[in-house]
């Protein structure tokens, strides 16, 4: 069981769908690209990496969409089927093993700062980014910035999969 400190609820705006993330996420990405801009309707996306087991649904069910993405294999967004809020989704290079959680729909949003900011090369041009938080044009690679602790999940989850 999570304690009460490592687990974060979340849901949509209607409150039909209810979440909740059972540990930590593996990363948080702060996405500047123009398609989270234009998905997200400002000026970028702030999306928590976990597991997908670690993700449990509380309340209501989610409508999946299928959506273009940047990468061309397109993601898949969960929605309420209700309010149409955008609670996580699933790309086609991590898989149906990770949700990108929107960090803007947990309860208390401000646990999950951003580890690091991507695709800076397109971000906002008044968008100041803080000092201190790691920072790329584009993309980066998880072993040079993700803690051991994420790594090793990681790897657990690769392992899985392989042996599934
Ligand atoms: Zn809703
Ligand atoms: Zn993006």
């Amino acid at each position: 069981m999570a304690s009460e400190s490592t687990s974060y609820d979340g849901g949509c705006t209607c409150r039909a769908v209810r979440y909740r993330m059972t540990s930590r996420p593996l990363f948080v990405h702060c996405c500047h690209c123009r398609w989270c801009q234009r998905e997200t309707g400002t000026a970028f996306a702030l999306n928590a990496m976990i597991e997908a087991d670690r993700v449990e649904l509380l309340q209501g069910k989610v409508t999946v969409v299928d959506t273009p993405s940047k990468s061309g294999k397109g993601q898949k967004i969960a929605r309420c089927p209700t309010c149409r809020i955008a609670v996580w989704s699933n790309y086609a290079g991590a898989g149906d093993r990770v949700r990108f959680v929107r960090v803007g729909t947990l309860d208390e949003p401000e646990r999950l700062p951003p580890d690091v900011h991507i695709f800076t090369a397109s971000k906002q041009p008044w968008v100041v980014l803080p000092g201190g938080t790691p920072a790329v044009a584009e993309y980066y690679k998880a072993s040079e910035l993700w803690p051991k602790e994420s790594l090793e999940r990681r790897a657990a989850l690769l392992a899985r999969a392989a042996g599934a």
